[in-house]
């Protein structure tokens, strides 16, 4: 195991603060697998695998959820009410390994950015993605990947330019919600530290309580593994964090957006970015695929819609591309009907990109239109900019940007 990053710092940097990147060549897989973001009747299985009687299995592994989840164990010894015996023996078949943050990233406005290690394959060199944490008064957000770049090639999306290496795992995608809450220190506290703490300023409210599905890759190309990750994060009696508070985004995949409403039941996010086919088979070419009208239904469809429960469609603003004030009326006559929010985000640029963000002035105005119509229409404030860690400015090391071309980045996002 490499040791662990230098602490954590409290408080946000006065400036963009850099840990420094671990070696590739520090890194190992885990020798033996883990069991951190397993469904629970995986975990069950495990507990046969090392001869845990039927009957038993389904007590001990509530027992193992309990410590992963609500306590945030990070080894076996640390679960004492199993017997010494059993906790030898998952110590000799599996381990607690967590994907590992390979470098950290603090912005000035407080987001961080985790550069997270995941073994490659054929114990090649490590995979990477990035994970981004984004602090605001009320919550805490999340932001996990579900791919290593993306199949689909979004032409304003920097992941875009990086073609799919592999797809995450349950237990990668439930992984990254385990590491992000030991880095930030966000276990319950057990109950002679909630003694300790007493006195002091005990933190009762999560750091992490929503997670956002707006990384890299498109969460349903790879289904089955997102479901099962997200399950785990749901789960009422482990990390617990309600499917209210998560959200999916997707560009646009409609067979599997009725799954999602009925596998996973969590909120739903569709990156729009146009009002015409025409346009949006630019922007987001998977539209040449499932045509804007498809993706329109199934959001209208998607089980457990509601004036509560509104699907967010997210509209990043291209100068002089879909920013016109035409493009506002049509997009509020576009989703008439369904029970609807609407995110602008400001384009965030990357190297080599043909696009501009809208100016503010126009932003503004186009807000106008939308909140007239009746939507609360927030124009996501960008955060982390000056680490690359706003959305579509993901994109790991697995290709990487000379250090030149990070630098030019990292200042056109400052100065924007
Ligand atoms: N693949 C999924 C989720 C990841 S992208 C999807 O496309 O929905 C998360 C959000 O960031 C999407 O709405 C995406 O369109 C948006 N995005 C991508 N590149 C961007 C950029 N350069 N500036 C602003 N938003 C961007
Ligand atoms: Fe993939 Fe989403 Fe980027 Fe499109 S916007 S390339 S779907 S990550």
């Amino acid at each position: 195991m490499t040791a662990p990053l230098a602490a954590s710092e409290t408080a946000p940097a006065a400036s963009a603060s850099f840990v420094e990147k671990r070696p590739l060549a520090d890194y190992r897989a885990p020798a033996q697998p883990s069991l951190v973001g397993l469904p629970r009747d995986a975990v069950a299985a495990a507990l046969g695998m090392i001869d845990v009687p039927e009957r038993q299995r389904r007590m001990r592994a509530q027992q193992i959820w309990h410590w992963l989840y609500v306590r945030g164990a990070q080894n076996f010894d640390a679960m004492t009410t199993l017997s010494k015996e059993l906790r030898t023996a998952l110590k000799q078949r599996f381990t607690l390994a967590r994907p590992e943050i390979a470098a950290e990233q603090i912005s000035v406005d407080g987001t961080r950015k985790w550069l997270v290690r995941l073994p490659g394959e054929f114990d090649g060199a490590p995979h990477e993605v990035e994970c981004v944490y984004i602090p605001e008064a009320d919550r805490g957000t999340l932001c996990i990947s579900s791919q290593v770049g993306c199949t689909l090639n979004c032409s304003f999306c920097h992941t875009g330019t990086q073609r799919l290496v592999r797809n995450l795992t349950a237990g990668e995608i439930a992984g990254q919600v385990v590491l992000a809450r030991d880095r930030l220190n966000d276990w319950t506290p057990t109950s002679e530290q909630h003694v300790t703490l007493a006195g002091g300023d005990e933190r009762r409210t999560r750091l992490v309580s929503n997670i956002v599905m707006m990384g890299m890759g498109e969460p349903l190309y790879n289904f089955e593994a997102v479901r099962d990750g997200l399950n785990v994060v749901a789960d009422g009696e482990g990390l617990s964090i309600s499917k209210r508070r998560i959200t999916l985004s997707t560009s646009g995949v409609v067979p599997n957006i009725a799954r999602a409403g009925a596998e996973i039941g969590c909120m739903l996010a569709v990156s729009l970015h146009a009002v015409t086919d025409e346009l949006r088979d630019q922007l987001v070419p998977l539209n040449r695929k499932y045509r804007l009208r498809e993706l329109l239904d199934a959001c209208r469809n998607y089980p457990g819609v509601s004036n509560a429960r509104r699907i967010t469609f997210e509209y990043v603003m291209l100068k002089g591309v879909n920013d016109s004030l035409a493009d506002a009326k049509a997009l509020v006559r576009l989703l008439k009907g369904i029970p609807a929010k609407i995110n602008l985000i400001p384009f965030n640029p990357w190297p080599g990109t043909k696009y501009e963000c809208s100016d503010w002035e126009q932003i503004e105005k186009f807000s106008e239109i939308v909140f007239n119509a009746g939507y609360a229409s927030p124009v996501r404030t960008p955060r982390g900019r000056d680490i690359l860690a706003a959305c579509g400015q993901l994109k790991s090391a697995t290709e990487k940007l000379s250090a030149r071309e990070r630098l030019t980045l990292r200042a056109m996002a400052m100065t924007d």
